[in-house]
């Protein structure tokens, strides 16, 4: 029975803790394990089945390499931060063990993700003959999937993918993240930037929006264009397509905070002096914002994401919309947690799955985008996340 080490312990942590307790049979045991052991404590004593819990610096790589050695996992979920992405796979290179995550590396001094420096990996991974698999979240993650799903079953060739997250929920905070505060701030205040004939053309931040109207009548939404990281690996591995773009809804009550918070510098990542020390108006005001994993009980409405695609088939112009909708209040009831987390945490368990019963195996660095999409697709439809598609008129 396969024996998985997932790392951090927050929102999407304790879901991925949660989701494979409820698989005994794939996962056999598991040890949950992040910085502050007793958040890791709080969730496995949420969780019926025994699972094991454990201190780790993850920025430390023998510390890691020590609990990996101790523990002989066959899998490492990572589910720290982005920053937390190298060190791990050191450590899984160190021990050879396979390795997952739901989002690529970043440096925190630049607000800046991109994905060569987890592809640097390859020939290491490659020769130690085990696996990463990046990128199993729902975006990245899922979005991609859905892309290859459409690929292989509806089209010939795709042209253009519009990747849309929308969150129609409402947690009745006047200002809250609904991951990591920090990670979420610094992606939403990014450049915009979308990939368009081989080229990334840059726009300013939310300067660019539109409405769309969402499915099974859940309303419009206001969506702007930002950068996200799997339009880098999309680019890389859907051959023929010439367009890919990400669009995700704003309510204009949290746009307007995050003007006034960006005007008085709160959202700087570089250190300012404070009082003789030194510290990042950005990680203080995380330390200020409600803990996006409190926003379980509080968060009421549907998530709907999904990708527009259009392409050929048969040489005929086709575009369809794959998606999925997800209601806060029944995740918060199934695990504890809003959509957010859930469906980050779903697509890591799957994902997990895929690599302990072997339907995705193979050496090296892997993006979700070069592997099978039926058993994952199947998956979702089983474990919480069902998807629809449908053929839209252009
Ligand atoms: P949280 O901040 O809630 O949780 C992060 C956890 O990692 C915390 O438990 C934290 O510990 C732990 N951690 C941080 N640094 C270290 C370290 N050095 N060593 C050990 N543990 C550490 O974040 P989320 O759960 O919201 O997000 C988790 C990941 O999921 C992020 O990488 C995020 O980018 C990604 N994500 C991906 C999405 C997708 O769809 N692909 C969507 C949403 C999130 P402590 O409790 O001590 O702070």
């Amino acid at each position: 029975m396969a024996k998985v080490l997932i790392i951090g312990a927050g929102g999407v942590g304790a879901v991925v803790a949660r989701k494979c307790a409820q698989l005994e049979d794939v996962f056999g045991e598991i040890m949950l394990a992040s910085r502050t052991k007793s958040k890791c404590d709080e969730i496995a004593k949420s969780i019926k089945r025994p699972i094991q819990t454990a201190q780790v610096d993850a920025d430390n790589v023998p510390e890691l390499v020590a609990l990996i050695n101790e523990y002989q996992p066959d899998l490492v979920m990572n589910l720290a931060l982005p920053y937390q992405d190298l060190t791990i796979m050191d450590a899984c290179l160190a021990t050879g063990v396979d390795y997952l995550d739901t989002a690529n590396y970043e440096h925190p001094d630049t607000a800046k993700f991109e994905y060569k420096w987890q592809w640097e990996y390859q020939e290491r991974f490659k020769e130690k003959g085990i696996m990463a698999l990046l990128g199993s979240g729902f975006d990245p993650g899922v979005t991609s999937v859905f892309c290859t799903y459409i690929q292989k079953h509806y089209l010939d060739e795709i042209h253009y993918i519009d990747i849309i997250d929308c969150n129609g929920g409402d947690h009745g905070q006047p200002f809250a993240t609904n991951f990591n505060p920090e990670i979420n701030i610094r992606e939403v205040t990014a450049k915009g930037r979308y990939w368009q004939e081989g080229e990334w053309i840059e726009t300013e931040p939310l300067s660019v929006n539109e409405k769309f109207e969402q499915p099974e009548n859940l309303g419009p939404m206001n969506i702007y264009l930002m950068y996200h990281e799997e339009l880098e690996s999309l680019a890389r591995f859907i051959p023929g397509l010439k367009r890919a773009r990400f669009w995700m809804s704003f309510s204009d009550n949290y746009l307007k905070h995050l003007e006034v918070l960006g005007n008085v510098g709160m959202t700087r990542i570089d250190e300012v002096e404070f009082q003789g020390q030194k510290i990042v108006p950005l990680q203080f005001l995380k330390a200020l914002l409600p803990d996006p994993a409190s926003l379980g009980p509080l968060t009421k409405g549907k998530t709907c994401i999904g990708c527009k695609v259009t392409g050929l088939k048969d040489g005929v112009k086709k575009t369809y919309y794959i998606y999925n909708i997800c209601d806060h209040e029944e995740c918060y009831q199934e695990v504890q947690s809003q959509a957010i987390s859930y469906t980050t945490g779903v697509p890591a368990m799957i994902g997990g799955k895929m690599l302990l019963e072997g339907k995705w195996r193979g050496q090296g660095v892997f993006n979700i985008e070069q592997l099978d999409p039926d058993p994952f697709m199947e998956d979702l439809n089983k474990y919480g996340l069902p998807w629809k598609v449908v053929e839209l008129d252009d």
